[in-house]
């Protein structure tokens, strides 16, 4: 019927001879159909297990699924067709996954419907396709796929574990009777179709049950979801605008806010403008600047880092075994692996000795510890970064600083007097004799269990010629 309408013919237009072929073929197949007979009990009596079992397939022409009891009893186990469902493609052309896929929701509508329908709890319920693109998409999750996907794969995640979904072998799949078409002469003495594959029938059919994947396949990853990613090119000029790190790295966050807003904007994600600049965002700001500068001083290091080559046996930072990280920043690699020390400090950031961003950091740092020496800017600058020839830089840095070149010269002092005679001139002890007076200090009761106190004061006498005191 599909095709016919296909061809736009008038009701009253005679059907071309290929189209009247084939009606006149179903028509003479019909009766076959009389020998049908189709269980109307389709458990066993007095069963021990019951299961329902769905086969899902598609072909260009058609998707279909088919749904099974399987009981086992002490009389053994059958498995009866107890409902089926088929459509025909749409007209619009999509492709064969795409359609497996359909097939696939259409089954788990049908298991859902016929075990409403049935009012029993089973004890397992298994979906088969022979689709291996469609088991992907169901055991991942349906926000990477693309929204035809996506749609889908949560509808069949409401009603059904993704680890319910096994692959079976196009050959044995019932549900490919329905999705290709059979006559229905070859319908009425089908085995396949009435009573499924036959390892089903076994005691213990668990070893076709496949394996949830564990990594999708390529063919599944063609549908997956294109996230847009803006490119915005980072110029190293901008920086140079800069004589202070907080400024680059906020005003560098601010501009990213601003370009995540740009983005969001359809959103109407207005909210994200009113908060304030987090560390976070300083900190990313910071990376962006320090991949920039990697990037003009190290670009060959980095191309052959990223293709997984060697660095070149040239480069000055050979010995420092560079490598990329998650983020693509270059490290060194070292020999503290096995340091219980932070991951920044055993494969400190590699910034080029020569930049202004390297400039920067070391001056913030320098500021930050207080306009420390040499040896302290220096540690706390390879707490994250590395400097190649860091020393000599540090003590460049450390010599350019205006107030530490200010605090570092010497000072002035006046001159003393001459000393008097007296203290120059041998004489007794006490001959000349300095005395100073202090108080009055309060002292304590003399007696127990007094609160009466005292004033005092005290003299001390210094003999002008020897080092001698006398204290009252
Ligand atoms: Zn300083």
């Amino acid at each position: 019927m599909q095709s016919i309408w296909g061809i736009q013919l008038g009701w009253d237009e005679i059907l071309p001879d290929s189209f009247m072929q084939q009606s006149t073929t179903y028509l003479q197949q019909l009766p076959s159909l009389e020998g049908l007979e189709i269980r109307r009990y389709v458990m066993q009596h007095n069963y021990i297990t019951a299961e329902l079992h769905g086969f899902s397939d598609a072909s260009e022409q058609a998707y279909a699924a088919a749904v099974y009891v399987r009981t086992t009893s002490v009389e053994g186990v059958k498995c009866n067709l107890i409902a089926a469902k088929s459509k025909v493609a749409p007209l619009e052309k999509i492709s064969l996954p795409r359609l497996e896929l359909c097939g696939a929701i259409l089954l788990a509508k049908l298991m859902v419907k016929v075990e409403r329908a049935l009012k029993r709890k089973f004890d397992a319920k298994i979906c088969w396709t022979d689709s291996t693109i469609v088991r992907d998409w169901i055991h991942a999750a349906p926000q990477r796929w693309q929204t035809f996907i996506a749609i889908r794969v949560t509808k069949i995640q409401n009603h059904f574990d993704p680890n319910q979904w096994h692959h079976i072998s196009g050959k044995i799949n019932p549900a490919d009777v329905a999705s290709r078409g059979i006559t229905a002469e070859i319908l009425v003495r089908d085995k396949l179709w009435w009573h499924v594959p036959s390892f089903l029938l076994l005691e213990d059919y668990s070893a076709e049950l496949s394996v949830p994947p564990t990594a999708v396949i390529i063919e599944a990853v063609h549908e997956a979801r294109k996230i847009p990613v803006h490119h915005v090119k980072v110029n190293a000029a901008f920086m140079e605008r800069y004589s202070s790190l907080k400024k680059l790295e906020k005003h560098t966050a601010v501009w990213k806010r601003f370009m995540e807003y740009l983005k969001l904007k359809r959103y109407n994600n207005l909210n994200m403008l009113k908060v304030t600049i987090d560390t976070e965002e300083l900190q990313q700001a910071l990376l962006l600047w320090v991949n920039t500068a990697q990037r003009l001083e190290y670009s060959a290091e980095i191309k052959a880092l990223e293709v997984q080559e060697h660095v070149s046996a040239k480069s000055n930072i050979l010995a420092l075994n560079p490598f990329l990280d998650a983020k693509g920043l270059l490290r060194v690699g070292g020999r503290l692996c096995n340091a219980q020390l932070p991951f920044d400090r055993k494969h400190p950031l590699l910034l080029p000795a020569k930049g202004h961003l390297t400039t920067l950091i070391v001056r913030h740092i320098h500021q930050q510890q207080f306009h420390a020496g040499l040896q302290l800017t220096l540690y706390t600058v390879q707490q994250r970064f590395w400097i190649p020839r860091g020393k000599e830089f540090v003590q460049g840095e450390i010599r350019k600083c205006t107030r530490c070149f200010r605090f570092s010269q010497n000072q002035q002092n006046q001159l003393m007097g001459d000393l008097p005679a007296a203290r120059l001139v041998p004489s007794i002890p006490f001959n000349k004799t300095g005395v100073d007076y202090g108080g009055p200090f309060t002292l304590g009761p003399m007696k127990i269990r007094s609160n009466k106190t005292y004033k005092a004061t005290k003299k001390i006498y210094c003999s002008s010629w020897e080092a001698k005191s006398h204290f009252q």
